[in-house]
């Protein structure tokens, strides 16, 4: 398959090329050439296949032969190696569980794919990859988990100091291996401009093969659609085959690829856009106006975007039929005061704990269900990540609900270890010079 610019479709590069540049020249963003319909005999017969088995069949859609069939058979059983469950909470709402991954975020589907993707495509006697990211909390945990012990990587992890919970912070300083942890005395815009800055300076580049691993990269949005598919899947076994899905939005990657999965043949009947303050998305789809704006600080931190990066994709696909995109999502936007009303009563009606953006998203899907009357739609709102990464929002009660998995439990016996660096480009610069 190949891939164009989202602004020159003139421009057409490979897999590989898509996947170590991240973004071309242009700005723009890497779309497939095609996207593959396929086929309703497999789709209304998802309900007999595994996850691993829908992910090859989506991916060699996609991918056609960039990657042999074994290579990446195996390539996406060593990636998605965990589940992703479809928990029915009362009839026609349910929660799609995507933290059952070793970061507990739905991040490690496109962190684990990717690490993989880049890994294989690193020839033998390559230089080593050196993978530079930002996090405000999530990402960094998924990337360094995707890339641990992944041959001929390192990864570099800027995060704001004293900005991550004590979890997230852990699985991002506890690695060792090929992973090391800088902890930035600033903020997340911070730690972004000094890996922006990174590659644009001559001489990092001229010493370092470097590369980033942020949401937009195309091996991140691929596998991100295997899991609408399962979801799919396992409603189908319920006897559903009609429903809406609503996804908890930040730089709408996770959303891009639903609609994504929907473009090639998912049948999909609504998906709902929830945001917090941050709302240019669903600004947008009221107003007819895409006003980014500066981002704002709110309790589900992950969704802090007041740009979202991936939105190009998403009007990409829609670029033929702009009215498409408004049948077909609808945009939902809450303060925390509403976010922290919806954790207490997701407990209080189902005993569920949910993460902040979680709850939003669940907030989002029972207001479209009541406006809507849908309520003969299967709902499932995403869960992108577990409640324990975000233990300060909860009331104690909530909080002593929480169950904490096993893995969690082992990074506290860990070494942790980050080292402190100021926000200053010099300092950054020589710390990569002489640590390299
Ligand atoms: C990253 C993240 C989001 C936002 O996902 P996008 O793909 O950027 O829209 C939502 N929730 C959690 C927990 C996240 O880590």
């Amino acid at each position: 398959m190949k891939f164009y610019s989202t602004n020159n479709t003139d421009l057409r590069v490979g897999f590989k090329e898509a996947v170590f540049n991240s973004m071309p020249q242009d700005k723009g963003l890497y779309m497939p050439v095609e996207i593959p319909h396929l086929g309703d005999k497999f789709i209304h017969n998802l309900d007999q296949y595994t996850l691993p088995e829908i992910a090859y069949h989506v991916a060699q859609n996609l991918l056609g032969d960039d990657i042999p069939a074994n290579d990446l058979k195996a390539l996406i059983k060593d990636a998605i190696n965990f589940y992703a469950p479809v928990v029915k909470l009362e009839d026609n709402v349910n929660v799609l569980e995507l933290f059952h991954g070793p970061s507990l975020a739905f991040k490690d589907f496109g962190a684990r794919f990717m690490s993989r993707i880049m890994s294989y495509f690193l020839e033998e006697g390559e230089k080593q990859l050196d993978v530079l990211v930002a996090t405000s909390g999530d990402t960094g945990g998924a990337v360094a988990l995707g890339f641990l012990g992944v041959p001929n990587t390192r990864v570099t992890i800027l995060y704001p100091k004293g900005k991550v919970s004590d979890i997230q912070e852990l699985q991002l300083t506890t690695n060792g291996q090929n992973i090391r942890a800088l902890e930035i005395d600033g903020t997340f815009d911070d730690c972004q401009a000094l890996v922006k800055l990174a590659f644009t300076d001559a001489e990092l580049n001229a010493k370092f093969r470097l590369t980033s691993a942020n949401s937009i990269n195309i091996a991140r949005l691929i596998p991100q659609t295997f899991y609408y598919f399962n979801a799919y899947a396992q409603l189908l076994k319920r006897g559903s085959s009609k429903v809406v899905f609503a996804v908890p939005s930040g730089n709408f990657g996770n959303i891009g690829a639903g609609l994504l999965a929907w473009k090639m043949g998912l049948p999909v009947e609504r998906f709902i856009a929830a945001t917090n303050a941050n709302d240019t998305v669903p600004e947008f789809l009221k107003t007819g106006v895409y006003q980014p704006k500066p981002s704002v600080a709110t309790l589900s931190n992950a969704m802090d975007v007041g740009n979202p990066s991936n939105w190009v994709r998403i009007a990409d696909l829609f670029k033929e039929d702009p009215e498409a995109l408004n049948a077909l999502i609808a945009g939902y936007t809450y303060s925390d005061e509403d976010t922290l009303g919806a954790i207490q009563e997701l407990f209080d009606s189902y005993q569920y704990v949910a993460c902040p953006h979680t709850a939003i998203a669940w907030k989002a899907l029972k207001a479209y269900q009541q406006e809507q009357q849908v309520g003969d739609i299967a709902g499932v709102f995403l869960s992108t990540a577990h409640p324990c990464k975000f233990p300060d929002v909860f009331t104690e009660q909530i909080a002593g609900e929480i169950v904490v998995p096993a893995q969690v439990k082992e990074l506290e016996q860990k070494d942790s270890k980050a080292v402190s660096l100021g926000a200053g480009f010099d300092e950054f610069k020589r710390y990569l010079l002489q640590n390299s």
